[in-house]
């Protein structure tokens, strides 16, 4: 068990940027945060986030008695510092886990505002630039991924209810034409960049109704 002065140690060289690389990477940011304390650690800054966050309300619906046990173990210690002042520091008590030492340096971090919940696009937490702002990619990269993205989703549900209306179509034709013509056939000539291959695995994935 690490002292309080090592944790001390540990948690004054931590920034919110290293808190975000501990919550997307876990055990490869820090040595010392296992699966289980890098899953407690997500779920409670997710908590805290989704919170407002408000930590007196998500204090009032604590589930994790434990760690409020443990985060009243803090304790204030006071510096001398430069220019003939002094300051009190947080000194995690001797029972803190490390579960406790990454949230609550979290909440004593004048930027902790700034940390946001995992980018859209690739899911990894992120610090943005100001904390007012409201976002959900981390970067130019990731919106305009997502946008790209998006367009292509868009463009396949336009195609697919295309077919679909083809189909429909098709079933409404004459038996004179369904029994010369395949369905396929159909649909390829009336729905623009459509392939075997594409009606095929979109069956298959239950995207469209084939005629029976
Ligand atoms: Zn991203």
């Amino acid at each position: 068990m690490k002292t309080a002065k090592g944790y001390q140690d540990e948690v004054s060289l931590l920034t919110l940027q290293g808190i975000a690389d501990v919550l997307n990477d876990g055990s490869q940011a820090s040595t010392q945060v296992d699966e289980t304390a890098h899953n407690r650690l997500v779920d409670l800054v997710t908590r805290w986030l989704e919170s407002g966050p408000d930590i007196r309300k998500m204090h009032r619906r604590a589930t994790d008695p434990n760690f409020w046990q443990i985060a009243s173990t803090w304790e204030g210690r006071l510096t001398f510092v430069a220019e003939g002042g002094a300051q009190m520091l947080p000194v995690p008590g001797k029972d803190a886990d490390i579960v406790s030492v990454y949230f609550i340096q979290l909440l004593l971090n004048p930027e902790r505002l700034r940390l946001n919940a995992p980018c859209k696009q690739c899911c990894r937490w992120f610090i943005k630039q100001q904390k007012g702002r409201q976002t959900v990619y981390c970067s130019k990269t990731c919106k305009s991924n997502a946008l790209v993205g998006n367009k292509r989703r868009n463009d396949r549900k336009k195609k697919l209810e295309e077919i679909g209306d083809a189909i429909a179509n098709y079933l409404d034709s004459s038996s004179q034409l369904r029994s010369k013509m395949k369905w396929q056939e159909y649909v390829e000539q009336a729905v623009d960049d459509v392939t075997p291959n594409f009606l095929t695995r979109a069956v298959k994935a239950g995207e469209i109704q084939p005629p029976i």
